[in-house]
Formats: C-alpha cells, sequence, structure tokens
C-alpha cells in the first residue's frame, strides 16, 4: 500500500497520494483549486476595466438600444448602470422617439432577434399604454404569439382573424384565449358567452373553461354574460422615498406596511396593514365606498397560504372575518423573524402611470401599486367574496422584492364595495 503524504497548506488535514503530489507541487485538489480561483480573482481586479455604454449617449432612443441589447458576460469588464431604469426612460419618451423605437423592433423582428424586439414591444405597451396595432401582423406571420398583452389593441381584422384561428391551432390555442382575453371586447364577450354554453370540442383539452381565461384581462363573464371588470384603469405606483420633505397631506393620502394593533388568531402574530387610504384620493374614490379610509389588513405570515378576508365595521376598522378558514397546512412561526426588515417610508406617486405598467410580471419594473393590472405571478386568481359570492375587484398590490432586497412574492388586495370586505392573496415564483 502506498503511503499517503500530508497536503502542504498550513491547516490542511488532508493527505494525498505521492502521484497527485507530484501533479500538483504537494497540494491537495481543494487546495489547488482555491490557489487557482485566488490567482483568477487576483487577475480580474489587476485587469478589470469599468465601462460605461452610455458614455456620450443623449438621445434616449440610443439608451434604451444599449440597455436591450444583450451584454456578454466578462469577469474583466465592470459596467457602469444608468442612473434611471429602463422603465424610467421609456415613460419619459416623447410620441416621437416612443414611434422610433418601435421602428426599431419591427427591424429588429425583420432580422429575427425575436426576444429582444419582444421586450420593446412590452415596454411600450406597459409602460406607456402605446398602441402597437401595426405590429401585429408581423408577431402573427412569425407565430408570436406568447406576450399576449401585445394584442390587447387589435383592430377588429386581427381580431376576427384571431377568433378563427383559435378553432383550428391546437398549439396555440392557450395563447390565443389569452389574446382574446386582453382583447375582451362585445364580440368576444359574445364568443365566450357561447363558448359557455356550448363548449367547443377542443375545450377538454383546456385546464378551465374558456371563458374562465377573460380573468387573465381583468374581467369575467358574469352569469348573465356581461362583461364585469376587475380590475380599475386609474393606477398609482407606491414608491420608496427617501426623503422627509413630503407634506402631510402626501402622507395621508395613503400609507402602507403598518402594525395593526389587532392579532392573527391562526399564529397570534400582528396583523399587517397593507394599505391604510384615503378614500377621496381617486385610486380609491371610485369604489364609492361610505368611509374616510380603506384599510386593507392581511397577515404577514398565514395570508402567504391562502385567501385573509376582513370585514370592514362602520368605522372602517377591519376585524377578522368569520369567513377566514384555516390552510390545513400552516407552519409554525417565529414571533420575532420580522423584526429584522426595516421597510422604507412608503408613498403614493402623485400622477398616475400605465394601468398595464405592471402587468408583465416578468420585465423588470417594481410592481407595487394601486388600481391597475396585477401582476400575476402563477395564474390570475381573484376570490369570491364570503357575502355576495361575485368574485372580488382587485384594488392593489404590494411586491416585496420592491422594499427589501431579500423580499419576494406579492400581496394582492381586494374589495367587495356592497359587502365592505376585503381579501389578500399572496403568490410567489
Ligand atoms: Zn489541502
Ligand atoms: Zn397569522
Ligand atoms: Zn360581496
Amino acid at each position: 500500500m502506498t503511503e499517503r503524504i500530508p497536503c502542504k497548506t498550513e491547516g490542511c488535514r488532508a493527505t494525498i497520494l505521492p502521484t497527485t503530489a507530484a501533479k500538483t507541487g504537494g497540494y491537495c485538489m481543494p487546495c489547488r483549486q482555491e490557489q487557482e480561483r485566488q490567482k483568477r480573482q487576483a487577475y480580474i481586479e489587476q485587469h478589470r476595466r469599468t465601462v460605461n455604454l452610455y458614455d456620450g449617449l443623449t438621445d434616449p432612443v440610443d439608451l434604451l438600444k444599449v440597455m436591450h441589447a444583450p451584454r456578454k458576460y466578462d469577469p474583466l469588464i465592470q459596467y457602469v448602470p444608468y442612473p434611471l431604469s429602463k422603465e424610467q426612460v421609456y415613460v419619459s419618451l416623447t410620441a416621437e422617439e416612443a414611434g422610433r423605437m418601435l421602428k426599431y423592433a419591427l427591424k429588429l423582428l425583420a432580422e429575427g432577434v425575436k426576444s429582444e424586439a419582444d421586450h420593446i414591444l412590452l415596454s411600450l405597451v406597459c409602460y406607456r399604454n402605446d398602441k402597437i396595432a401595426e405590429v401585429l401582423p408581423e408577431l402573427m406571420e412569425r407565430g408570436m404569439y406568447h406576450s399576449s398583452i401585445l394584442f390587447k389593441d387589435a383592430s377588429s381584422d386581427i381580431r376576427d382573424r384571431l377568433l378563427q384561428q383559435v378553432e383550428r391551432d391546437d398549439d396555440n390555442r392557450n395563447h390565443l384565449l389569452l389574446i382574446l382575453s386582453w382583447i375582451g371586447d362585445p364580440v368576444i364577450v359574445s364568443r365566450f358567452r357561447e363558448w359557455r354554453s356550448h363548449p367547443p370540442a377542443w375545450a377538454v383539452q383546456l385546464f378551465a373553461g374558456p371563458e374562465l381565461y377573460a380573468l387573465e384581462g381583468g374581467w369575467e363573464l358574469t352569469p348573465d354574460g356581461e362583461r364585469r371588470d376587475l380590475v380599475h384603469g386609474l393606477s398609482y405606483a407606491i414608491r420608496a422615498t427617501g426623503a422627509q420633505r413630503d407634506s402631510a397631506a402626501e402622507a395621508s393620502a395613503a400609507r402602507f406596511l403598518k402594525t395593526s394593533a389587532s392579532d392573527c388568531p391562526w399564529c397570534q402574530g400582528k396583523l399587517t396593514i397593507l394599505l391604510d387610504g384615503d378614500i377621496s384620493h381617486p385610486s380609491l374614490a371610485y369604489l364609492g365606498l361610505p368611509l374616510e379610509r380603506l384599510q386593507v389588513e392581511t397577515c404577514e405570515h398565514c395570508g402567504c397560504f391562502g385567501t385573509i378576508y376582513m370585514e370592514l365595521d362602520h368605522q372602517g376598522v377591519p376585524v377578522w372575518s368569520r369567513f377566514n378558514q384555516k390552510p390545513e397546512h400552516l407552519p409554525s412561526f417565529d414571533s420575532e423573524d420580522n423584526s429584522g426588515v426595516t421597510v422604507p417610508r412608503l408613498t403614493l406617486s402623485p400622477e398616475p402611470h400605465s394601468p398595464y405598467y405592471a402587468a408583465v410580471w416578468t420585465l423588470s419594473q417594481q410592481d407595487s401599486q394601486i388600481g391597475g393590472h396585477p401582476s400575476w405571478v402563477q395564474d390570475a386568481e381573484y376570490p369570491l367574496c364570503p357575502c355576495c359570492a361575485k368574485r372580488m375587484p382587485f384594488i392593489g398590490q404590494m411586491d416585496w422584492a420592491d422594499f427589501d432586497n431579500l423580499g419576494e412574492g406579492i400581496f394582492y388586495m381586494f374589495v367587495c364595495a356592497e359587502d365592505k370586505v376585503t381579501a389578500t392573496l399572496y403568490q410567489q415564483s
């Protein structure tokens, strides 16, 4: 038997075969690899260059082209980030600049650079609510149906082509139904109605009745066969603000993520007030609630495992609903474990943004907002009001990732104004 010899690294207890030692200069493999890693790291640090791809660029269209262009990862290059986010630049574009961006997307499509073109189109539609009808025939020609929201303003001509296609195109049917839900005009509502009363043969291949796809577009088909909207178009971002300069009026319009005085009956932790908003603010006034403020409460822990309903008393104080059903598998929570996160000061943006701003969760924007379309991480899901059994309209959402580097997941908020009941749902990837 060959005698093993100790690794030369001080403090390393590994022993190695003489043949290994001959190859590695007397070190064990892990030590050898660590030496290599340190050498590489030292080389990178010595040779790393800082590159500013935005240097000298002033045209926002040029800036966006750089932001969208795929970047090769190179450890020797450190890219200087642009001071504004992609979505901020999109929002700031003039109509002429946005038009040039659209042309650029068309050029990329013609060159077969599909995913970059798709990203640009989604940005124009979501962040700006721009109309991109001229691009839709191009997308159809290339079979690009997966970004269904892009078709929301389709012409009646395109809509009719899609309605024919959905009957025969087994491969794209799922996406086509989503597209139809985004269009959601009276012709589509009546087609969904027909499908509900006379399910087409292909409906057996779907996970849900074709008319349930309407939820993805933010509406439902009522029992009477009408369109009922489940989202509100007027949308305001919720953003962290470092400054103390907010006027008292601004701060009282809406407050977020406060600890409630009430306990969760399931985990005994404190409930969280996700939203405490002045009902006269345009983002909430349409609800017509006979209250001064709307408070939406949930349990940050238990709320991740199911719907939590709260009933508002006549002063608007949320009371744990008797309809809440404890999830079967609720992990136990350490009551101390939420003390570490400090939530920044949050306020509503003074101006509304596009109702579709956060509608595509996979884009890079912050999602927290009042109103607008939800950023579904999974399938669209609207809880049923425990009083009237109708789907509860969406009123806003808080994305944990917006305020906490380690945070993830979105709390969605709903209200039945008639019954003064709120609900929360949670989704994460
Ligand atoms: Zn070693
Ligand atoms: Zn709880
Ligand atoms: Zn109700």
